[in-house]
């Protein structure tokens, strides 16, 4: 079974960092599917701040053996001088990088006297991928990072244990990227009894460095597509339902965050009365529910029940994390679900491509969208 809208973005588009003339692309591409489905559609455009990698992370083991690590780089980080830096490898706890979700060992590369002159992460879910400093920097102090994968990590721990010395070089550079412009692409259909009244079906196209965004999140936008065409089929709904294709949110959600603020300002955000949002569907083991708060549950729960009941693995999350487009949303106390298959090795690689994609899954996810959303805003 093949995807047109996830194989279009992550193979005829690839990597859509925010801000890029793919980027635009894929915006383009999103708006025209939503106008073939009958749907108002609108940009909200704004400005950000990006990064660009000068020179990607790498990193190398020079004791106990010679050999090259591989290695992620971290937006926001700071650079090491152009040669690297050398040190000896010491850990210093655990980064609490989205915690409950992300909390990765952390090592300090020190020098003779003691100075931490850099930051290895360890993501141990998996093997080495690109990230971001969820918060530009400020809980992590201004030094270089890198991250390396799950059996580096565990090298790293039986030398220290067996009282070994580990010595690398890190290199890594990179620089802000001011007044990038991106966009929102907002679908609606509006509502035959309630237009004034809002629920969002929302992901964000664009995606990280060095990948093809297939599983994140070229098919959390194919779903939410494929529940638009289900509910305009269906003759609509009696709230407005707008379906979201947010960008930048690889870039600490800041389409969602710029979207709601918005909202807000112009005291409109009161029309939101849920948020459903889809990030990486197209993979994964089981799906994860993250609904809040608790008394929203139910009506998630019925709802999956009546569409995809017996289908896959269901493991409830009875809150939400700072990890997706539903946060700012939920941060302004609208009751949200965050819709994923998990967990997805290759997360913010360049292997994050469509080959990994399971078409079955995207389809289930728009199935379960569709029922929630109906729930929600009402069949008309
Ligand atoms: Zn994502």
């Amino acid at each position: 079974m093949e995807s047109e809208i996830t194989k279009y973005l992550s193979e005829t588009i690839g990597e859509r960092l925010a801000g890029s003339e793919a980027d635009r692309k894929a915006a383009e591409y999103i708006a025209g599917k939503m106008k073939e489905l009958g749907l108002e559609v609108e940009y909200q455009k704004f400005k950000f701040v990006g990064w660009e990698i000068t020179r990607k992370a790498r990193l190398e083991l020079l004791q106990p053996e010679q050999k090259e690590i591989l290695t992620g780089s971290l937006m926001f980080s700071e650079s090491t001088p152009e040669g690297g830096i050398i040190g000896k490898i010491k850990y210093v706890g655990i980064q609490y990088v989205i915690p409950k979700l992300f909390e990765w060992p952390k090592y300090a590369i020190v020098d003779d006297k003691g100075n931490h002159l850099g930051y290895i992460l360890a993501h141990i879910d998996g093997p080495a991928m690109n990230f971001v400093l969820t918060d530009m920097g400020k809980d992590y102090g201004c030094a270089p990072y890198v991250i390396v994968g799950q059996e580096i990590h565990t090298y790293f721990q039986e030398k220290l244990a067996a009282g070994e010395e580990i010595s690398v070089r890190m290199d890594t550079a990179g620089k802000h990227a001011p007044s990038l412009e991106t966009q929102n692409v907002i679908g609606t259909l509006r509502g035959s009894a309630l237009p004034d009244e809002e629920i969002i079906v929302c992901g964000h196209y664009d995606c990280g460095f060095e990948s093809h965004g297939a599983d994140d999140n070229a098919s959390g936008i194919d779903a939410m597509l494929r529940a638009a065409k289900a509910l305009v089929e269906k003759g609509g709904t009696k709230k407005t339902v707008k379906f979201v294709a947010f960008g930048a949110e690889e870039y600490l959600l800041y389409g969602s965050y710029y979207y709601a603020k918005t909202l807000k300002e112009q005291g409109q955000l009161a029309r939101v009365k849920n948020v459903i949002n889809l990030d990486m569907v197209g993979s994964g083991e089981f799906l994860w529910v993250w609904v809040a708060p608790e008394s929203f549950k139910q009506q998630v729960a019925d709802a999956l029940d009546q569409s995809i009941k017996g289908e896959f693995d269901i493991q409830w999350n009875l809150e939400l994390l700072p990890a997706s487009d539903h946060w700012p949303f939920f941060e302004e106390g609208v009751p949200s679900v965050h819709l994923i298959f998990w967990p997805y090795e290759y997360l913010h690689q360049e292997h994050d491509s469509y080959d990994k994609i399971e078409v079955d899954k995207i389809e289930k996810a728009a199935k379960a969208t569709t029922a929630i959303a109906e729930r929600l805003a009402g069949v008309s």
